[in-house]
């Protein structure tokens, strides 16, 4: 779940929410928000309508989702953001622990109470689905590490140029890739700056 800082808004007025769907994608890229693929993004409101209607139109509340992570997991099942971390306002890359298997869990080091809010946004759109019978996101997260592994060996040995390894890693899951490259600091820069408004440096 990379982490992303929200810019001003300063579009038209909107009076229908799927309108802020292109300003969103400038705004954070092409990918859902939580689990970091190109599938059908859509508006998202991190707080439901149903549960608190004012914030509808309201841009601080939206991101991107697809429709497997919002409508078939998410839902309205959360009543705030309180007890959850959210890519807008938390360091979700640094909360979380990718494994080159595909699963996701909280990193290890966090108090327990960080760490139930981190567990929660997981179970919340089934980020780790390693235990589910049709499991998308720990396949993909898989292929893309060993990709990346790849790719990263490529680039070790000058076969691969930076330009190449930010046209791979602008695909899926960007965790994933920031995770294989973090030891290479221009590729960890890159990718840093590859897609719109990503905010590793949050605290
Ligand atoms: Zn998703």
């Amino acid at each position: 779940m990379r982490p992303i800082s929200r810019p001003q808004y300063t579009g038209n007025t909107i009076t229908q929410y799927k309108s802020y769907l292109s300003y969103l994608i400038d705004a954070y890229g092409n990918y859902c928000s939580y689990c970091e693929r190109t599938d059908k993004v859509d508006v998202e409101h991190i707080v439901p309508t149903s549960h608190n209607a004012d914030l509808e139109l309201e841009w601080s509340n939206l991101i991107l989702g697809c429709p497997r992570c919002n409508r078939d997991f998410k839902r309205n099942k959360n009543e705030s953001r309180a007890g959850y971390i959210w890519p807008d306002t938390h360091n979700t890359y640094h909360l979380l622990q990718y494994h080159t298997d595909g699963r996701v869990e909280p990193i290890s080091n966090l108090s327990e109470a960080l760490k139930s809010q981190v567990q929660n946004t997981l179970d919340l759109v089934c980020l780790d689905d390693s235990g589910q019978p049709q499991k998308p996101l720990c396949l993909g997260r898989r292929n893309a590490f060993q990709m990346a592994n790849i790719i990263k060996d490529n680039y070790i040995r000058e076969n691969q140029t930076l330009d190449e390894v930010c046209i791979f890693a602008k695909g899926n899951y960007w965790s994933v890739w920031y995770t294989v490259f973090y030891s290479i600091p221009e590729v960890k820069t890159a990718l840093e700056n590859l897609l719109p408004n990503t905010d590793i440096q949050r605290v």
